[in-house]
């Protein structure tokens, strides 16, 4: 039961893999909750329709236990606030929507997206920041009436004031002053009827009695827009704090395009949930040196929100690794080591499926190392070498690898069926056969030309593994191409 009165929750969108970013902003508001003897709660924030997924749904869940976060609300155990998934909570949205249109301080926009494009193209060119440019602001009430009874499509807008600027304070950036000139006249309640994120988000954390909202620095642009809702609503907001993002050793964002970023990837090449904790719970705190390895419960206790860490969250994996290794030999006990071996090996049945793809192709037990074993591996070693035997040039071999990988991204259930058909789409539009595509497919994953099915093999590795291996093949295939002349 809560003592404090304190109520976070982490918000994610089932709209790509569980990012490691979503553990490391869960972990600081479950650490919060803990801290002030509050409650931690999931919400899940699928407004974006064409993009959110049940499969991915349930792997941030399934990911956000796997880190051993426990929330005491959420979409699969209820709550008192439920529902905890936006899409069923639709008809919640429009009365809030309808009072600030009421007030007068929202309007409908029946602007075409074509004449949206066209505006952001013209301010575009203009070196101009894209923003509505208040087309519909001052439609007339019966113009506005006859159209919505027409049945012309429409969206919601918010408007914003004219002048002056948006003030707020939090409780990592401290005082903040946005010009309401930089904020848009944000669309709210969208053409199909679901509320955008912005409308939905400050309803729930409304209703569902949030009193602090932690979340990545990438949102603090949107307070203003945030504020307004909630000044138009007549509701008080919640204390903001804004966590600066994790970040390469070069600063740059972190991106899976660089590195890999969902926590699947660090599951499946066995970094353990204690270790990945440890580590992204030392970005709240101060720690001297020597002191670092820390499990949940002693990172609740230094956890340390005024204190954040001073270097940044910097994801060095170097120091995951250091921290995994010694997690491993300092802090498991015999059995508890091979206990996480086994699990590791069976999770998302790889064991399992391994076994049943090899049964078929050995002699020998002891063959199923060099068959099975890249299922396993953290890392292939890749040698040029391995991509030797394939027929095609190293320049052709690039094109595909290249190809391939952001074409599989489009893929948005991740199994044996949508793999093939992709990429049997993607051999048609490059106009090569399917054997010229999988042929150094097969090499990319296993690291050999002989091995278990390839379909197979991509959906049991799991997309976050194989995108990974695209990108190392390619980059070791790349050094096959010689220099452009
Ligand atoms: N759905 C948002 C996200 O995935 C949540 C942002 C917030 O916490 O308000 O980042």
């Amino acid at each position: 039961m809560t003592t404090s009165g304190v109520r976070v929750r982490i918000a994610p969108s089932p709209t790509g893999e569980p990012h490691v970013g979503t553990a490391y902003i869960a972990l600081f508001n479950y650490l919060f909750a803990k801290k002030h003897g509050g409650e931690f709660i999931l919400r899940i924030e699928d407004t974006d329709a064409t993009r959110s997924t049940p499969e991915f749904e349930t792997k941030v869940l399934d990911a956000l236990k796997w880190c051993g976060l426990k929330w005491s609300e959420g979409p699969d155990i209820g709550g008192p606030y439920g529902p905890y998934r936006q899409s069923d909570r639709k008809d919640i949205y429009r009365p809030y929507v309808e009072k600030i249109v009421d007030a007068g301080h929202g309007f409908r926009c029946f602007c075409t997206p074509e004449r949206l494009e066209k505006m952001r193209e013209a301010q575009r060119a203009a070196g101009l920041p894209p923003k509505y440019d208040g087309h519909c602001l001052n439609l007339s009430a019966e113009e506005v009436t006859t159209r919505v009874a027409a049945g012309e499509p429409h969206v919601v807008r918010m408007k914003i004031p004219t002048e002056g600027s948006c003030k707020f304070h939090d409780g990592v950036y401290g005082d903040v002053e946005i010009p309401w000139d930089a904020v848009d006249m944000q669309v709210l309640l969208k053409a199909d009827g679901m509320p955008t994120y912005h409308m939905a988000n400050v309803v729930d954390d409304h209703l569902m009695k949030i009193t602090h909202v932690a979340r990545g620095e990438e949102w603090l642009a949107s307070v203003p827009k945030h504020i307004l809702i909630y000044r138009y609503l007549g509701l008080e907001p919640p204390v903001f704090m804004h966590l600066s993002l994790m970040r390469n050793a070069d600063k740059s964002k972190l991106s899976k395009r660089k590195n890999p970023t969902s926590i699947s990837y660090y599951t499946a090449l066995g970094y353990i949930p204690e270790a990945l904790m440890n580590f992204l719970g030392l970005f709240f705190m101060q720690i001297a040196e020597g002191d670092e390895l820390l499990d949940m419960d002693e990172l609740a206790a230094k956890f340390d929100p005024e204190n954040l860490s001073k270097a940044g969250a910097i994801f060095d994996i170097q120091k995951l690794d250091w921290l995994n290794g010694r997690w491993i030999r300092e802090k498991l006990s015999e059995e508890e080591f091979q206990q996480r071996v086994l699990t590791w090996a069976m999770e998302n049945s790889r064991l399992q499926e391994g076994l049943k793809l090899s049964q078929s192709r050995i002699t020998k037990l002891g063959e199923l190392p060099d068959l099975a074993g890249f299922l396993f591996k953290s890392d292939l070693n890749l040698d040029a070498s391995a991509f030797a035997k394939i027929k095609s040039t190293p320049e052709e071999l690039l094109e595909i690898l290249n190809t391939v990988q952001p074409d599989l991204e489009k893929i948005l259930e991740w199994n044996v069926e949508t793999i093939e058909a992709e990429l049997r789409a993607i051999a048609d539009r490059m106009g090569k056969k399917l054997k010229v595509i999988v042929a150094p497919l097969f090499v990319a994953m296993s690291g050999s030309s002989r091995s278990l099915p390839l379909f197979d093999s991509m959906a049991i590795l799991g997309r976050s593994v194989v995108r990974q291996r695209l990108k190392l093949a390619a980059q070791t295939v790349a050094t096959l191409v010689g220099p452009k002349n």
